[in-house]
């Protein structure tokens, strides 16, 4: 009837301390604390011969000196004594304690992980991780977490869990030097977690979470800083009054600090990167506003000496000499050149800040597109090559905006003349299916296919590329690419080193894809214009006897050089730009003979057949640059005493130097 405890070996660990002496002793001695609660339950077993189960029941007991929360699954049976009676009672026990606490652990790693893994700020991670740690008020009775400022040396209050802000142990700032609270400054410097005794004491009534009494210890964690510029910061946490703070409960929430750590490592990594993109797209967004604005002051005083100029050069012979005409040309026709770059420039920047009105017009594009291309046939022919150009019927109208379509067709074509040095260019405009597509077609130097995804981009030029010339900036192409997207369009490339580029641009038919109030009506066709004229001049400089045709010949006094010579000497001048070569010799030629070329390699060969005495070269040029001439020159018996005179705007000490060195 007392219900003597006798029991094995097994039980021992559910006594724990109270073993040996609860051998023999009566249970409600043994189960005082839990007398409440497993009393009526033997009751049921003894007195109305009924057993009882129960699953994973919380039993607060004192097994080792101290009030310990325990999970058991346990049965009371009877058992029958001689007179059909009940003589007692059979238990059957299975400790549950650790399976429970470490579900619930797991559950709220979990927990932890899934809410705060997509916040996308330091302080949204920190918000949804205080939420995601109330899942476990049991391990957690309240928790506090704060990031350091190493800055202003505080540590600042950025989430809750269980604890209001306004509780007086949840300060808003801890400082990080003196005597804090919490011993966040201690946690910080040691990385190490340290733990906080007598709560009590310190702060009255604090917070019970899952229980009827307040926490009596604390623990403050370090939440470790991810990499350099990571924010560090330290949990505070209320812990379990029914728990021993050992290795496994410490292990528990280490591993939430350092859940939370990638948490606000992950938010600050993308907080970080979208700084970064918006530092980037505001400097774009500077560079074309700088573009736009150089474009602009660039342009009127070009426009400003452009205009009087051309006031001037129509002028009769009596009133402007053939000599000052020949050089006002000059002046006018870089001018031109200047213009139209800075009008590509202006243009890009303008369809950057998404300022352009496109007018999409129907138009009979098959015939625009040839008669575009046709500009070019002169310059062309006269290079001794040939340009196809096969522009069939589409069969309707397409909708592009003129001037632009100008630019694509024009700026594709003098690529294909600059970059091809002898075959053919085609130029062909093909439909197909709800398509029109232009194809520029050149038998030239060819684009390696590592350049081609960089091809489009602004200001992107192939190095050592074989051409005409080396002018260029690289705009071209990208703009080409912007003013085919602004119909709906794409522009792509084929191309192999050495057999030649094929460019095509693939625009949609009818008008569904264009904004319907920058659609216009039926237009005559406008004939090319002064834009086409730029590109054709342009071209044509890079022609290798440009100077004879478009610049008759003059002598130019002698600009202060005084021959005493009585034998003229010989000089041979190599410069890709037809104006700055006839500039020079100009300068040069009422005192030397000059034989002007427009690149090394026939440099090389006139210097060969001619041994001048001088060879005055520039640096960038086409075929063969200044510095291979100057190595070929060198290395030839026949020519490695000629002097040569390199001309640069490169006019650095190091270019001087490297000049000097290579034999200038
Ligand atoms: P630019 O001609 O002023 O350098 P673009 O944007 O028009 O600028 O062209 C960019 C680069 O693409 C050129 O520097 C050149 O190397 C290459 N490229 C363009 N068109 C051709 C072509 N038809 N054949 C070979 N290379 C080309």
């Amino acid at each position: 009837e007392e219900l003597i405890n006798l029991y094995n070996d097994a039980y021992k660990s559910i006594v724990g301390g109270k073993h040996p002496w609860a051998l023999g002793e009566p249970a409600s001695s043994v189960w005082r604390e839990i007398w409440d609660q497993v009393g009526p339950r033997a009751a049921s077993a003894m007195l109305s011969n009924e057993g009882t189960y129960d699953e994973a029941l919380l039993l607060i007991m004192e097994r080792h000196g101290y009030a310990e929360e325990t999970y058991y699954t346990f049965s009371y049976s009877p058992v029958p004594n001689d007179q059909g009676g009940t003589g007692g009672i059979i238990c059957a026990n299975t400790d549950d304690t650790q399976r429970i606490i470490g579900e619930r652990q797991l559950a709220l790693l979990r927990e932890l992980a899934a809410r705060a893994s997509d916040a996308r700020t330091v302080d949204d991670a920190c918000a949804r991780s205080s939420e995601g740690l109330s899942a476990n008020p049991s391990d957690l009775p309240f928790a506090m977490i704060y990031l350091a400022d190493r800055e202003t040396s505080q540590a600042t209050l950025a989430g809750t869990t269980g604890i209001d802000p306004s509780h007086p142990a949840a300060p808003a700032t801890m400082s990080l030097h003196g005597d804090a609270m919490w011993p966040v400054a201690e946690a910080l410097a040691t990385q190490e977690a340290v733990l906080i005794e007598d709560l009590g004491a310190k702060f009255g009534d604090l917070p019970t979470g899952a229980w009827e009494r307040p926490p009596h210890q604390a623990v403050a964690v370090p939440i470790a800083p991810s990499g350099m510029s990571g924010r560090a910061g330290v949990l505070i946490v209320g812990l379990n009054p029914y728990r021993i703070y050992d290795a496994s409960y410490s292990r528990f929430v280490e591993l939430i600090a350092s859940q939370l750590a990638a948490s606000i490592g992950n938010a600050q990594a993308y907080e970080d990167e979208r700084s970064r993109a918006e530092a980037l797209a505001q400097l774009d967004r500077a560079k074309t506003a700088f573009f736009s604005n150089v474009s602009h002051e660039f342009r009127t005083p070009l426009t400003l000496m452009l205009g009087p100029l051309e006031d001037v050069l129509v002028k009769t012979d009596d009133q402007l000499d053939a000599e000052n005409r020949d050089l006002l040309t000059v002046v006018h026709r870089n001018g031109q050149r200047l213009l139209k770059l800075v009008n590509t420039l202006l243009e890009f920047s303008r369809i950057e800040a998404g300022r352009v009105q496109a007018v999409y017009e129907p138009t009979e594009l098959g015939a625009y597109t040839a008669e575009l291309a046709s500009i070019f046939r002169a310059a062309i022919e006269k290079a001794g090559m040939r340009l196809v150009i096969d522009t069939p019927a589409v069969g309707e109208p397409v909708f592009v905006d003129r001037d632009m379509w100008e630019k694509i067709v024009l700026n594709l074509v003098s690529n294909a003349f600059k970059y091809t040095l002898d075959g053919e260019i085609a130029v062909s405009l093909q439909r197909e299916d709800r398509h029109a597509v232009l194809t520029v077609r050149d038998t030239g130097t060819g684009i390696p296919e590592d350049e081609l995804p960089k091809l489009f981009n602004r200001f992107h030029r192939v190095e050592g590329a074989r051409g005409r010339t080396h002018e260029g900036t690289g705009i071209g192409l990208a703009l080409v690419q912007e003013l085919a997207r602004l119909h709906g369009g794409v522009v792509s490339v084929e191309s192999e080193v050495g057999k030649g580029s094929a460019f095509h641009v693939t625009i949609p038919l009818g008008v569904a894809h264009l904004p319907a109030d920058r659609i216009g009506g039926v237009k005559a066709l406008a004939s090319t214009n002064v834009v086409a004229r730029a590109y054709v001049d342009e071209a044509m400089r890079w022609l290798p006897d440009a100077s004879t045709d478009a610049t008759p010949q003059v002598e130019v006094p002698t600009y202060g050089v005084t021959s005493r010579e009585t034998t003229r000497r010989k000089i041979i001048l190599a410069d890709d730009n037809a104006d700055m070569r006839d500039y020079v010799r100009r300068l040069l030629s009422s005192t030397y003979d000059v034989i002007a070329v427009g690149d090394g390699a026939e440099a090389l060969r006139e210097a060969i057949a001619e041994k001048p005495d001088l060879v005055l070269t520039d640096v960038m040029m086409p075929v063969l640059d200044g510095f291979g001439l100057l190595r070929e020159l060198r290395a030839n018996p026949e020519t490695s005493s000629i002097p040569v005179l390199m001309l640069s705007a490169r006019a650095g000490e190091e270019a001087r130097v490297e000049g000097l060195e290579a034999g200038a």
